[in-house]
């Protein structure tokens, strides 16, 4: 029976989990979540291929956090497995870690070059920093004017064309940003102080995460099939739904699209299994002035799954969103256009009552799960406080 549920949860992927456990157990509701899809996860889910592999579904995921609430909080669902992430860059050949810093300097220009750029890098920008591509190519000074245009050109400008259709300068500058020139030695690409990967994977740590006698999942349940948006509320099963419901997919879908789809980009990912015990020299290696893929990561380093004679590779390549059956929206396309669209759609949601948008596509913003345990955390610490 619905109507025996306090809350609703839409979508089990980070934050539909999340969220279902803490009003569960902190807030002592009876939750029932449904989600779409056949598994739970979202799109962190991992499972065996079928060699036996185990491969990352909708695309590689690594943890990696400097809230140390968010890191606390998941390890009381999962033990970690210690995994530093370390990117490649193909250049022509020549393998550079992204993000591009003084070792790629130096296989990039040889090394007395790089020692005079490197000193002026770190005299003007300092030992250690970060500097966004698109600041270093507002340098004057003529030889790190040259340099950022190499940068731009070698890493930048053709994986953002294959990734976004469009150029560095026409994205959001956040993007770029995410991977920004680093003048140092440490070829990590992340620098967070916890990272890693859970030692059962993702989707044993959702298991645990969604186990709780107050939480029951429905999987393959499409929540627009049993819901009913009116002025003031929402129905469940055609019966007026009194408690908080959380909703965590794409917002345009819940209103059939009605001002125009919001524009995402997806995905295609080409699995290869191949004889051998390690395809490539890194967990991710990026292409970057060639191939039509952006990426191909190899699940093992990830994992540390050990298997001698096999591994699985994942060729990303990017395409626009059209909302055909089957496609996945991964990417928002966050510009002031889509902003303004997405917020008429923000507005059709506030006269629902205790309806809240939560996530990656329902807030349409470039969330990594360590952003979405956070904000489901929080939205939780809100409603729970609410006395209603
Ligand atoms: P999702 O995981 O998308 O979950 C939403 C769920 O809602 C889905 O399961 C969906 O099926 C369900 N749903 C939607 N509509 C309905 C409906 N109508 N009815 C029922 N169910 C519905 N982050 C990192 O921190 N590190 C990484 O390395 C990393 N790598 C990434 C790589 C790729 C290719 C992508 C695309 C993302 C990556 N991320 C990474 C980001 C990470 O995937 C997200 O931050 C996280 O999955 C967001 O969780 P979510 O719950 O908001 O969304
Ligand atoms: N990027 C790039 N070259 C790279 C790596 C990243 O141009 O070698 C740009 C690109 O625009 C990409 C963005 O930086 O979309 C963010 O990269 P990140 O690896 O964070 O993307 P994600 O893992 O989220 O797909």
């Amino acid at each position: 029976m619905t109507q025996s549920y306090d809350c609703l949860v839409i979508g089990a992927g980070f934050a539909g989990a999340v969220a279902a456990r803490e009003l569960a157990e902190r807030g002592g509701k009876r939750v029932l979540v449904l989600e779409r899809r056949n598994h739970i996860a979202g799109n962190a889910y991992d499972l065996p291929d079928e060699a036996g592999v185990v491969i990352h579904q909708y695309g590689p995921h690594i943890f990696h956090t400097r809230d140390r609430r968010v890191y606390d909080y998941l390890s009381r669902f999962t033990r970690w497995r210690d995994y530093q992430h370390r990117v490649v860059a193909n250049v022509h050949g020549v393998e550079m870690p992204v993000p591009f810093n003084l070792t790629s300097l130096e296989l990039a220009f040889g090394k007395e070059k790089a020692q005079r750029l490197e000193e002026k890098l770190i005299a003007q920008y300092g030992a250690e920093e970060k500097v966004t591509i698109l600041d270093l190519r507002k340098n004057e000074d003529p030889e790190i004017s040259a340099l950022a245009d190499y940068v731009y050109e070698n890493v930048f400008l053709h994986y953002t064309m294959k990734q976004w259709d469009q150029s560095p300068e026409e994205i959001d500058p956040n993007t770029t940003a995410r991977v920004p020139v680093f003048l140092s030695r440490d070829d990590r690409y992340f620098q967070d102080p916890w990272q890693g990967m859970p030692l059962d994977g993702y989707t044993a740590l959702f298991r645990n995460l969604l186990d709780h006698p107050n939480i029951t999942v429905e999987l393959g349940v499409d929540a627009r099939t049993r819901l009913t948006l009116h002025e003031g509320g929402v129905e469940l099963d055609g019966v007026p739904f009194p408690g908080i419901v959380i909703y965590t997919g794409a917002v345009d879908e819940l209103f059939g699209c009605r001002y125009g789809r919001l524009p995402y980009r997806t995905l295609e990912f080409r699995f290869e299994t191949h004889p051998v015990e390690w395809y490539q020299s890194h967990g991710t290696v990026n292409y970057t002035v060639s191939e039509p893929w952006t990426r191909i990561t190899e699940f093992k380093y990830l994992t540390g799954q050990e298997l001698p004679d096999r591994t699985t590779i994942a060729k990303e390549i990017s395409h626009a969103y059209t909302g055909a059956e089957g496609e996945t929206p991964y990417y928002a396309i966050i510009n002031p256009a889509n902003n303004a669209l997405y917020a008429q759609y923000r507005t059709l949601c506030s006269n629902l009552g205790q309806f809240y948008l939560l996530g990656r596509l329902a807030e349409y913003k470039y969330y990594n799960m360590d952003a979405i345990v956070a904000r489901a955390l929080s939205l939780c610490d809100d409603l729970l406080q609410r006395k209603e």
